[in-house]
């Protein structure tokens, strides 16, 4: 704003409000959107983390909703197909602001708020994140490839070999949900086929689908359809992306999601809305967490090839924004545009000059933070023209963001510490706490910032009672932080290289930037869970919650419960930016247009605010 770039967040600014909003602890989306949602602590509403733990497995599991097989279903996938209502859940407790102005008389259109899934019953609902793809899955895209590739390090993608003919063509197939027929499970799929285009390109062949693309380009969305039985079939739509060109083609296939012209599981409110929606704006992403940032995260794709998916992400939004403004028939309209933490995920190691891949950046890395606030307020500046004189338009982000140079392996912190024991003649686990010796383990992590002991009774092998825990809990309160970074010579040289390219120059100059801070904090402050988590609505929360410093966060491996050599290690990754530190670091931010009679300072009173501003309106109509 002050550089002149964003005018029309100026112009807000200058009109209403503008200052941070204190974000939830931790300030991870899905928790601080249920704040936002319905007013309440994460105490309440039960969503404390992306992850929560299965405490008779130590494994684990989506936080946000949860899927019940009942007797009557059919059962394709992880997924189900419902017969009947109900039976995949949110895991998010209480009532919504906007289902409240329905109760009393207002209509509500949520487009894409995070843990809408699956979508309340009101007049107009998108569900966001929570929805799933057609695998069952967050997001998992396959990689064809016909070079010799490492398997991924997550479990979001599939890397396929594929092996040309001496003319080129390659037959392979697209491998879709798991055929609920099949006693071995084998996956339902749809055949896949590539030859050299005259162009230069490929022509591949999906589904009913042939087209040709260039090296780079992104194809339109095309359908896919899985035949289950006679009639049944799934359908799902991809985008594909040609990596590289031939002789040694490879291929992207973006996560299958839900074809919103025939979902097979409920993704909006009412049901046919997303087939309405598609049938006036064209095919669009329906899964939860469209961005894809895996497939960046593991350079299967490259910056530009990630930010044209973004943009189109972005389009999509913005085209189901506006037809629900030109619709103009709710009383509340609630649109959340993710974009801009997504890019600010994967770029920020092109604004932070100490981070590890800093020195590679190019321009378009280093511009495109810049780049998605200015298509914000872009759209912000179309929104605005078309409010009508009485609108009142609240501006907020659910948390800031800051740099991530260092992974924190906090389980290995734990047994270094004697809290966690690994068995016998082992030295590291895998995830999920494979190598882990429960009956002589007090504390362990999982999620992004939670913390648990091991206590008898809850935990499937607990053996810490309840006396106890307050001590473990109050010794570990003290202990992380005055926990000051110290890496080992390994962690120091590790820096130098980021997957094995071009070391040179830039790793001369990484080798600068990145020094360790030797001596600093790794964690701000620990919270006592039963002090932040009063009510433990869901029964999940975490006995700890860890506010790590800026520049540190868990590491991926301490999210699922793993634990590796290192104490600490450089995050060499493009997810260079984050924001579930310690929440006080990482406020997001919110604009008015218009003075509010209470200060809105926190993301839980935006909720108190709509609400009251529905009633007092509706008191004042005559
Ligand atoms: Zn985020």
């Amino acid at each position: 704003m002050d550089a002149g770039v964003l005018p029309n967040f100026s112009k807000l600014a200058k009109q209403g409000t503008f200052h941070p909003l204190a974000t939830s602890n931790p300030p991870q989306s899905p928790v601080a959107w249920s704040s936002f949602a319905t007013g309440m602590p994460p105490g309440e509403h039960g969503i404390y983390d992306f992850l929560r733990r299965d405490a008779d497995t130590y494994s684990p599991d989506f936080s946000i909703s949860k899927t019940i097989p009942p007797e009557n279903i059919l059962n394709i996938f992880g997924l189900s197909i419902p017969l009947d209502e109900g039976q995949i859940i949110n895991r998010r407790q209480g009532v919504p602001f906007w289902s409240d102005v329905e109760s009393e008389g207002g209509r509500s259109t949520v487009i894409r708020v995070p843990v809408t899934y699956p979508p309340d019953p009101i007049h107009r609902m998108m569900a966001g994140m929570g929805v799933p793809d057609l695998l069952g899955t967050q997001g998992t895209y396959t990689l064809y490839t016909t070079r010799p590739l490492a398997a991924a390090g997550t479990s979001s993608s599939r890397v396929v070999r594929m092996r040309p003919n001496r003319s080129g063509r390659i037959e392979t197939s697209l491998e879709g949900p798991t055929d609920p027929l099949n006693e071995e499970h084998q996956a339902l799929s749809t055949p896949l086929i590539l030859e050299p285009a005259a162009s230069g390109g490929a022509k591949i062949q999906l589904g009913d689908e042939t087209i040709e693309l260039a090296v780079g380009e992104w194809s339109p969305w095309i359908r896919v359809e899985f035949d289950v039985l006679g009639p049944i079939s799934v359908s799902g739509i991809v985008r594909l992306n040609l990596v590289a060109a031939y002789p040694r083609p490879q291929l992207y296939v973006s996560p299958i999601n839900i074809d919103p012209e025939a979902p097979v599981v409920p993704i909006s409110s009412p049901a046919d809305y997303a087939a309405d929606l598609a049938g006036r704006i064209g095919l669009f992403h329906t899964i939860g967490m469209p961005e894809e940032t895996w497939s960046l995260n593991e350079n299967h794709i490259s910056d530009k090839t990630w930010l044209e998916m973004l943009k189109t992400n972005l389009d999509e939004r913005e085209a189901m924004f506006f037809d629900a403004m030109e619709k103009n028939d709710s009383e509340v309209l609630v649109g959340v545009f993710v974009q801009t933490d997504r890019v600010s995920h994967m770029f920020y190691r092109g604004i932070d000059p100490e981070h590890p891949l800093y020195p590679e950046t190019d321009e378009l890395a280093r511009g495109a933070i810049e780049w998605i606030y200015t298509e914000a307020d872009r759209i912000l500046g179309k929104v605005m023209a078309e409010m009508d004189p009485n609108d009142r338009l609240i501006v907020l982000s659910d948390h800031g963001f800051a740099p991530f140079r260092w992974s924190v392996n906090l389980n290995r912190w734990l047994v270094d510490n004697g809290y966690l024991v690994l068995n016998a003649g082992k030295t590291q686990s895998d995830i999920a706490f494979s190598n882990v010796d429960w009956s002589k383990s007090t504390a362990y992590a999982l999620g992004l910032n939670g913390l648990y002991i091991n206590r008898k009774g809850r935990e499937a092998q607990g053996i810490v009672e309840e006396p106890e825990a307050n001590v473990i809990k109050a010794r570990l309160m003290k202990e992380l932080p005055r926990w000051a970074f110290s890496p080992p010579q390994a962690t120091q040289a590790a820096t130098l290289t980021t997957e094995g390219e071009s070391e040179d120059e830039a790793g001369g100059e990484a080798e600068q930037k990145i020094a360790p801070p030797v001596g600093q904090s790794v964690i701000r402050q620990v919270f006592d869970g039963d002090v932040i988590y009063a009510g433990n609505a869901n029964g999940d929360a975490p006995d700890l919650v860890v506010g790590y410093e800026p520049s540190f966060r868990a590491s991926w491996q301490t999210t699922l419960g793993a634990v590796p050599k290192d104490l600490i290690e450089p995050n060499a990754k493009k997810w260079s930016g984050d924001h579930c530190i310690t929440p006080e670091a990482v406020p997001g931010i919110l604009f008015t247009s218009f003075k509010p009679e209470q200060p809105i300072s926190q993301i839980a009173q935006v909720a108190a605010y709509a609400r009251n501003h529905w009633k007092q309106s509706q008191a004042e109509t005559p």
